[in-house]
């Protein structure tokens, strides 16, 4: 069926009612591959709300490197997730509109702007009524482990994963930071016990997760040293709270690959030790934490540079997820490596409470049409963005949904 782009910002029914058939990206599993080949528009079925679950007219969305994996078919694909569908809707970020409700749902009704999270888990595990949400057998991302995801102007999600809309946001930065800044906080906040006065290490601070990670670590009292790969990225991270940057460039002889000759690592080993040098010149000893989702190119040097008994925290792998690194110096000096995975529905609407209060702010890098889905998501493959990218979806144009005054986003101006 031809889609009519220009009418993805209307919708044909009334609140409470829905269409046949939505405008949405899809990925399919033959078509796997860069994100500028695997994602296309289609024209779909709508999904009911099922019980306990809500359909919300999105009204903006957040661009997440989760669907750059969904699109590559990498590490597995996605369709091993969700078997029982033929397509893949991704998106982890919204912020909309409730338009229908399944039965048993009371907290919630239609009209409410609401900003959605992304962790799914069944009611009936148990994990999920007293050890964690991300514990339990059923738990998956939404709009990447499953189907039915916020790039289409109807999405499908659990009453649980429903927050408040900041009011003094506009839709597409109340879409942009829940995946990256509720990970971050559960890493920092929780699994890291970060605590005022301690020192941090941030890899990829410029990016979706530091951005977030930088802000609370300035608003915890914490001192932060973000690393980047530009000095543009350099002067927003010291913007968001970091004490300074570290340009990673200085330091490439650092990165591991894995297939180094012996003569190579030992000359990758004395890099590592300047910076870790330069880390603790910056903030004065050695970091307690380190923040850590780049993976095998930066694992050893994250293991090096903590602290005795300090916390490697790590979420993700840009770089690769075979990680090797030389271990007397985590049971030497008694450190540990928490991993951690995105964040509960508790955790989730607390960080969302500090984005209501305004003490955590969005940091958006670029809004971008609904046409423009795919190629937001290479921008972020070849990296050449910076903070977050929000799509609009039902929203005419930016600037719409606010409701109160208040700051709004950080704009970060770097990047392609
Ligand atoms: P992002 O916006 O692309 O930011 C990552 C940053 O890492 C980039 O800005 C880049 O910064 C840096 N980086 C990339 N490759 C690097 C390399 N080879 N060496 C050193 N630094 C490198 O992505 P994100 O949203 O922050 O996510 C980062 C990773 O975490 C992704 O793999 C994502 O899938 C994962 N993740 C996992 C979870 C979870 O719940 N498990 C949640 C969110 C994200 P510079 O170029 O400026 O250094």
């Amino acid at each position: 069926m031809p889609v009519d782009l220009q009418r993805v910002s209307s919708v044909d029914v009334q609140p409470g009612e829905l269409p046949e058939t939505m405008t949405a990206w899809v990925i399919r599993h033959e078509r796997e591959g860069e994100p500028k080949d695997a994602m296309q528009i289609e024209q779909i079925e709508v999904p009911e709300p099922q019980a306990f679950e809500v359909v919300v007219r999105v009204m903006a969305a957040g661009v997440n490197f989760n669907n750059v994996w969904a699109a590559l078919g990498r590490p597995v694909s996605v369709f091993r997730y969700h078997p029982d569908e033929d397509h893949h809707v991704g998106g982890s970020d919204a912020s909309g509109i409730i338009w229908k409700v399944g039965p048993g749902v009371t907290r919630w009704k239609v009209g409410d702007e609401v900003v959605v999270h992304c962790n799914q888990a069944s009611y009936e595990d148990v994990e999920v009524h007293g050890l964690d949400p991300l514990a339990a057998p059923s738990q998956r991302i939404w709009g990447y482990e499953t189907s039915w995801g916020s790039f289409a102007q109807f999405c499908k999600v659990q009453a649980q994963q429903l927050l408040s809309k900041p009011e003094h946001l506009t839709w597409e930065e109340a879409a942009s930071y829940g995946l990256t800044y509720f990970t971050a906080y559960r890493m920092l906040i929780d699994q890291a016990d970060l605590q005022a006065g301690h020192r941090v290490l941030i890899w990829g601070a410029g990016g979706g997760l530091g951005v977030f990670a930088t802000q609370l670590c300035a608003l915890a009292g914490a001192d932060a040293v973000g690393v980047v790969s530009s000095e543009e990225k350099g002067a927003l991270v010291r913007r968001l709270g970091a004490v300074d940057h570290i340009n990673r460039g200085e330091f490439a002889g650092m990165m591991r690959t894995g297939d180094e000759t012996p003569d190579q690592e030992k000359q990758r080993v004395a890099v590592m030790r300047q910076f870790a040098k330069r880390v603790k010149q910056i903030l004065g000893d050695a970091p307690d934490i380190v923040f850590e989702h780049v993976g095998r190119a930066t694992f050893p040097t994250s293991v090096f540079v903590v602290k005795p008994f300090g916390k490697v925290v790590i979420c993700g792998a840009t770089s690769g997820f075979q990680l090797d690194f030389d271990v007397r110096y985590l049971w030497m000096r008694q450190k540990q490596i928490i991993g951690s995975h995105f964040a509960n529905a508790w955790q989730c609407t607390k960080a969302n409470d500090l984005v209501r209060d305004s003490k955590i702010r969005p940091v958006l890098w670029r809004t971008m049409g609904f046409q423009d889905v795919a190629e937001a998501h290479q921008l972020m493959y070849e990296n050449r963005h910076s903070g977050k990218i929000a799509i609009l979806v039902g929203a005419t144009g930016g600037g719409q949904g606010r409701t109160a005054e208040g700051p709004g986003a950080i704009m970060a101006e770097v990047g392609a």
